[in-house]
């Protein structure tokens, strides 16, 4: 358990001081805002989608907490090459392990966002954590949204 501990602060601490992924993306297919007010973190997510629908492109911008900006770097650099399906499964065994839920052996597929599973012993920090996905969905959910006008 010290171990994890141990690389959780490591990839926080990395992933804080040198985000992946960061800064606005150019001719990104949708993006999207979040704020968490409890801690004042803001996060932009931005995608650039394939004509396959996958996703060729990431990136994020924002201030905030070194969990805030570490989950945001953590997230882009697992969502390159996903389909939109593919990225909504993510959010949600992320969202389940935050929880605590059992998320069975689907949980590898986490890969190294398992680290953050160290969060949960700070609850007031969930949603620091949380907040990249939500925005991630909520930027997917634009790309549904524009992509079912367009074929009216
Ligand atoms: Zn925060």
């Amino acid at each position: 358990m010290n171990e994890l501990k141990d690389l959780y602060q490591e990839v926080i601490f990395d992933h804080n001081r040198n985000p992946r992924h960061f800064g606005k993306l150019a001719h990104a297919s949708c993006h999207a805002e979040g704020f968490n007010p409890l801690c004042g973190d803001k996060v932009s997510v931005y995608l650039k989608f394939n004509d396959q629908g996958v996703i060729e492109d990431v990136s994020f911008d924002g201030s905030g907490c070194a969990i805030s900006v570490a989950t945001a770097s953590l997230m882009t650099e697992t969502l390159a090459g996903k389909t939109r399906e593919e990225a909504e499964a993510m959010f949600e065994r992320f969202h389940s392990m935050m929880l605590g839920e059992e998320a069975g052996s689907d949980a590898a597929a986490l890969g190294k966002l398992e680290v953050l599973s160290g969060v949960r012993e700070f609850p007031s920090r969930i949603k620091c954590a949380t907040l990249a996905w939500h925005t991630l969905l909520a930027a997917l959910k634009e790309e549904k949204d524009r992509g079912a006008i367009s074929t009216e």
